[in-house]
């Protein structure tokens, strides 16, 4: 085992108001979003609807209200903030998603912190086209320029204790397999991953160790590419100058064609799963 302590540099989740995050902050706070002040900014999640709300609630209320969605929050109480973190954790494994942590407020019975799913919202070109043109892109396909209402109100108390409020519908996808390529890599597969890259692993191999992983439910870890290897290689400032690959080659439809007439394929698993017979 190796003994490589990493800490992934400025990629702390920073959302904003509307779930939507900035990943890449090092330019941001130089150039702020134009001045027209964006007074309602939660686009309705349905595609034919063009409302527009300034608040979660707002917008889960009229979603409840004219779009038959019937949307409730549950409840759940933590005894430690390690059980929270354990919690989300597996309901972003479960249900495919990433919450990012947005706005977090200070009131006397604890600290309240609202996580919203990473898909929701638009993505602002907030950073200078001309350095962040390959970055922007791949935010980009990531956004559905509409408000997710999944998201989670956390409150942490004194006591250590934490009850949230849990919002678990998403209106952000319809495909599961489409929605691994949208979603974030956990910081825990992005930390294995650079351990890696640490050790000077080569990436053909790391690929092969992230295939044999796989055992029962596809994550978004076996879909890896190798894009999202060099980001990560960025992120830890990891790079170096002999490794370039433009090529994208290792995409979902690769994979999906390696495992394709493979016995316990979990491609053909899902596709069972997935199709409407
Ligand atoms: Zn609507
Ligand atoms: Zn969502």
């Amino acid at each position: 085992m190796w003994n490589v302590c990493l800490q992934e540099p400025q990629d702390s989740p920073n959302g904003n108001a509307d779930g939507s995050s900035s990943h890449h902050q090092s330019a941001v706070s130089s150039h702020p979003p134009s001045s027209s002040a964006p007074t309602l900014p939660l686009k309705c999640s349905i595609e034919t609807c063009d409302k527009k709300f300034a608040k979660m609630k707002q917008v889960i209320d009229h979603l409840n209200a004219d779009q038959y969605q019937n949307l409730t929050g549950t409840s759940v109480e933590f005894i430690t903030e390690a059980a929270f973190d354990e919690w989300l954790h597996s309901t972003q494994r479960d249900n495919i998603c990433t919450f990012v942590k947005g706005t977090r407020r200070v009131d006397l019975s604890g600290t309240v912190s609202y996580y919203y799913c990473s898909r929701s919202g638009s993505s602002k070109p907030s950073v200078p086209t001309s350095e962040r043109k390959r970055d922007l892109k791949v935010q980009g396909y990531t956004k559905i320029n509409r408000t997710c209402p999944a998201h989670i109100i956390q409150r942490v108390h004194h006591d250590g204790v934490v009850s949230v409020k849990y919002y678990s519908k998403h209106l952000c996808y319809t495909d599961v397999y489409e929605q691994l390529g949208h979603i974030r890599l956990p910081a825990s597969d992005r930390q294995w991953l650079a351990g890696k890259l640490a050790l000077q692993v080569p990436i053909e191999v790391i690929l092969r160790e992230v295939r044999k992983k796989l055992d029962g439910q596809l994550q978004r870890l076996h879909i890896v590419t190798k894009k999202d290897i060099c980001n990560i290689e960025r992120a830890f400032h990891l790079n170096r100058p002999e490794r370039h690959h433009t090529d994208d080659a290792t995409s979902v439809s690769a994979i999906v064609q390696m495992y394709s007439g493979e016995e316990n394929s979990p491609i053909l698993a899902y596709r069972c799963q997935g199709a409407s017979a």
